[in-house]
């Protein structure tokens, strides 16, 4: 499998340095140094939809968000990512020198890999932040360290670490048999439009194996029971705070009973039909990777 869209920002994510409070403040005094400015999950950005990265030295920045959460050290200096989130719309706009506040899928065609990279480990850990503010033991509030990578609680101590959740997503395939073609499983989720179709996905649950998601999200999700599931590849995915793990799945059985709940409806579709059908086409999805690795096959 490619290399995957969010998946490398070119980082050094300084993991054995980071705890230094001296070199996280010696970065942010040097020139070199970018600060990437985010309000409330979206990406700021100028007139010309690019997206804005601020200079250490813009005092009004550092004031609004505090202490910006170090991202790493790429070849032109190093990355931090500042949370303005606590500011009203035009305040955070006018602070970050932008225009306008958009997703980073919006903004997806239109960026390097290294920065759609960045943009999301950014979205993923300002998020983080804004959410564990709060100890879930003691309810004592907690406290950033090491760069932005840790919360220490100021109740009981207790340490807190970027979390992310699990997905696993998969392309059920059915191989050829006399007489027929392979087929894939796809499936119409509830809310989807009329011929839009995806792969499978599902939360791994705790006490669970990635493999052991795959079957019971298929079974759960279409009724068709999996055999053989192998590992393909995986894509980080904080929006807010998911990895995708993906598999290509076999199936032991076609008969579709879906469950109504999360699908409207589920379909084997020859290579052909899958075509035709114009599947796969959010292009900084795995999904998008998956189908098209099974479509660039032969019988
Ligand atoms: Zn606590």
């Amino acid at each position: 499998m490619p290399k995957l869209p969010y998946a490398d920002g070119g980082l050094d994510r300084g993991g054995s340095r980071r705890a230094d409070e001296r070199w996280i403040s010696g970065l942010l005094s040097e020139q070199a140094t970018v600060i990437i400015p985010m309000w409330r999950d979206s990406c700021l950005i100028d007139g010309a939809d690019r997206v804005r990265q601020c200079a250490p030295a813009a005092a009004d920045l550092l004031a609004a968000c505090g202490q910006p959460v170090f991202l790493g050290v790429r070849a032109e200096g190093a990355v931090f990512a500042a949370d303005l989130s606590e500011l009203d719309k035009p305040t955070a706009l006018s602070i970050a020198g932008a225009t306008a506040a958009a997703d980073i899928r919006a903004l997806f065609a239109g960026l390097s890999g290294p920065d759609a990279a960045a943009l999301a480990y950014a979205k993923g850990m300002l998020r983080w932040h804004r959410e564990q503010r709060f100890c879930g033991a003691c309810g004592g509030t907690t406290q950033a360290g090491h760069g932005g990578h840790q919360r220490s609680c100021q109740g009981c101590g207790r340490l807190l670490f970027p979390r992310i959740e699990p997905t696993v997503i998969t392309l059920v395939t059915a191989p050829p048999e006399q007489g027929r073609e392979a087929r894939c499983l796809l499936a119409r989720h509830r809310g989807a439009k009329p011929g839009s179709f995806a792969t499978l996905a599902g939360f791994v649950e705790i006490g669970e194996s990635f493999e052991d998601a795959v079957r019971r999200e298929v079974a759960e999700e279409t009724g068709v029971t999996v055999g053989e599931v192998s590992y393909l590849g995986s894509q980080p995915w904080p929006f807010p705070s998911g990895i995708m793990i993906g598999f290509r799945s076999r199936a032991l059985t076609e008969a579709i009973d879906v469950d109504g709940d999360e699908l409207e409806e589920a379909r084997w579709f020859t290579r052909d039909q899958a075509r035709a059908a114009n599947v796969g086409q959010r292009h900084d999805s795995i999904e998008h990777y998956l189908i098209e690795d099974w479509l660039s096959e032969s019988d």
